[in-house]
């Protein structure tokens, strides 16, 4: 569910007109709810409040401070993948006793940083990477909570860019060899083990992989509890899809994947956290664009828009689709011509849909494609020199432009000219 409805023959965004926004702001740009950020993050707090939890959300889903802010008001913790993240968790204002550290490459200036700011943990990828922890650990004088992430080879049954829990991805440490790793872990100075973690990939559309990886976590928690170790903390990742065709059979809700979590790992006694990532954010943000032309070529008719790849990569990288709605609401009889919907960028790959079926559009129209809020702003460049395009929040009926465009100036003066031309 998202608040971004048709009212009075108009898209709005809870009570603010999108095309309103169009005109102050300039297409296109990523627009956000409030609304349907909070609620998505207050289902998955709701679905773990059966025990001790702390829902840390995925900021790699979706970054800017004001939608860092509002989730941090709400009680999230951070999910963080580098020193940028784990600095932008910070300025939000989320105390380091909520900050999870994950991501296959920590560096040691990035263990430093997260060990001086202050860190609940990190969920360790490798063995080099657990020893780099211990060293830096030991010269600072402190003592790193960790997690081993273990990879428990299982089919997350989604697009393979983004599957992570099989043996062949460059995830975690294999499950078969945890009892080894953690037994070094324990002989390490400076590490301090906390628990288990797992994450095995993401835009996950059924329960039974999280099943199946839970399982044989609980499992591992036996074991390593029988080996001595203090497992407290159970990090199950993220990963719960969202329905990105209104055709595509519902992924399951958070009170469904909540229950199973209590099913599976619910007798352990652990505190659990999870690291949701798109579902809260992803269809909480659209993405806003104008139509420059219709062109009518040999046997298509192309939408060319002012958004691109560049702005909105998902389709070009993971073959994804996404809903494409005119902002003015269409009549209900009028009848649907396809259109291939293009952006502006000299690759073929620049097309976000092919044969579309859309109520005819004119150039200057505006369209919304759904479900952009998740992996749309924070994958974006600068290629061929279009700006990053505005991010803006909604709540209620007031608007604000949370990341601004860049003008031309600003991008061109972040080069700098040596001295030699
Ligand atoms: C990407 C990622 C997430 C978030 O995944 P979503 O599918 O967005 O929920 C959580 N944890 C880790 C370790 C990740 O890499």
């Amino acid at each position: 569910m998202d608040h971004f409805i048709y009212q009075d023959g108009t898209l709005r965004a809870e009570d603010v007109s999108i095309a309103e926004i169009a005109a102050t702001v300039g297409t296109p740009f990523y627009l956000y709810s409030t609304a349907t950020l909070v609620r998505h993050f207050r289902l998955f707090d709701e679905a773990l409040s059966w025990g001790p939890h702390l829902v840390c959300y995925a900021m790699k889903a979706a970054s800017n401070q004001a939608i860092l802010k509002t989730l941090a008001q709400e009680g999230a913790g951070m999910d963080v993948v580098s020193g940028g993240e784990y600095a932008r968790a910070i300025a939000a204002g989320v105390s380091g006793e909520r900050i999870v550290f994950s991501g296959v490459g920590k560096t040691a200036d990035e263990i430093r940083a997260a060990l001086t700011g202050g860190i609940r943990q990190f969920n360790v990828e490798s063995e080099p990477e657990m020893r780099a922890i211990s060293q830096v650990a030991t010269e600072l004088g402190t003592v790193a909570p960790i997690t081993i992430r273990v990879n428990p080879d299982v089919d997350a049954k989604t697009h393979a860019k983004i599957a992570t829990g099989k043996s062949e991805n460059k995830f975690g440490i294999p499950i078969s060899r945890a009892r080894e790793v953690y037994a070094e872990a324990a002989r390490l100075p400076g590490l301090k083990v906390v628990g288990i973690d797992v994450h095995i990939g993401s835009q996950l559309t059924q329960l039974e992989p999280f099943e199946q990886a839970y399982q044989k976590v609980a499992d591992l928690t036996e074991a390593l509890r029988a080996d001595g170790h203090e497992i407290t903390r159970l990090d199950l990742g993220g990963g719960l899809g969202i329905p990105y065709a209104r055709s595509n059979e519902a992924p399951p809700l958070p009170s469904d994947y909540g229950a199973l979590i209590q099913r599976t790992l619910g007798h352990l006694g652990c505190e659990i956290e999870i690291e949701p990532g798109r579902l809260v954010v992803g269809n909480a943000g659209i993405l806003v664009s104008k139509v420059i032309y219709v062109k009518n070529g040999e046997g298509r008719d192309f939408l060319i828009l002012d958004a691109a790849m560049n702005d909105l990569i998902r389709p070009a990288m993971y073959d994804a689709h996404h809903e494409i709605v005119p902002v003015i609401e269409p009549e209900a009889a009028t009848e649907l011509t396809p259109y291939d919907i293009v952006g502006p960028v000299c690759e073929t790959g620049d097309t976000f849909a092919k044969g579309r079926l859309m109520p005819p559009l004119q150039a200057d129209d505006l369209v919304a494609f759904r479900s952009a809020g998740a992996y749309g702003a924070v994958m974006s460049s600068e290629y061929n020199t279009r700006p990053l395009i505005p991010e803006v929040l909604v709540k209620d009926d007031q608007f604000s432009v949370i990341r601004a465009r860049p003008t031309f100036d600003e991008i061109i003066n972040r080069d700098n000219l040596p001295e030699w031309l």
